[in-house]
């Protein structure tokens, strides 16, 4: 058994079946991206779309792809073209560009609503207060399918009542998903509710560059 694939079970016993884990492969090889779907991860996700478009098309096609990093809206042609799943939808405006180009492509994109839910200055996403009417706006888009909310909690301090209070908001608008937990806060995430977890330096190592700006 080789390592990535020990990693991958010691991982696995730690998320309960019900819950998505999305291997993040940000400055991740495609031939390390390939043993990790030899060796059972099903779904990766990417921060940049530069990066993904030059790595999706080197891995099996049997990899599903989602889109976790902040999206300008003139790339919301390549993220349609690219990702099962956009987690990080951060306005009306992008929602609407995304609809536009999966109406082109023929296709129903499925999203998340990212929100800054510890109201960090340094984070994208929508206020949680700002959330219910957004989902109103999007909810009218008819090629995008709204599937839930996602966020990225403050590297310090305790993630806790962040993770519950995303549930909280999650719960309130009936939505089904739940994008929360990283390597380092996963465990509390899952005891809050989290249905897709985003791991990856747990899996693949520490990245050089801890805090890479996403585009
Ligand atoms: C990099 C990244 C992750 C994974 O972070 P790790 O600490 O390496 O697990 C999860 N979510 C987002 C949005 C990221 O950019």
């Amino acid at each position: 058994m080789n390592n990535l694939t020990a990693t991958l079970e010691t991982l696995r016993a730690r998320i309960p079946d019900h819950v998505l884990l999305v291997g993040v492969t940000k400055t991740v090889p495609p031939e390390i991206v390939d043993q990790a779907l030899a060796a059972g991860l099903t779904t990766f996700g990417e921060n940049k779309i530069q990066e993904a478009k030059a790595k999706i098309p080197a891995v099996s096609s049997r990899a599903r792809w989602h889109f976790i990093g902040h999206l300008q809206s003139n790339k919301a042609r390549d993220a349609v073209a690219l990702f099962d799943l956009i987690h990080s939808v951060d306005s009306v405006k992008l929602a609407g560009e995304l609809n536009k180009h999966a109406a082109a492509a023929g296709k129903t994109q499925r999203i998340l609503l990212e929100v800054n839910i510890a109201g960090e200055a340094s984070k994208f996403g929508l206020k949680p207060e700002d959330v219910p009417a957004a989902l109103d706006a999007i909810n009218q888009l008819p090629r995008l399918q709204v599937e839930g909310l996602m966020t990225v909690a403050p590297l310090t301090g305790d993630a806790r009542p962040h993770f519950r209070r995303l549930r909280e908001l999650r719960d309130q608008l009936g939505l089904r998903e739940l994008s929360m937990g990283m390597s380092h806060d996963f465990p509390v995430a899952i005891e809050e509710g989290a249905t897709i977890v985003r791991i990856g330096s747990a899996i693949f190592g520490e990245r050089k560059n801890r805090n890479e700006p996403t585009e």
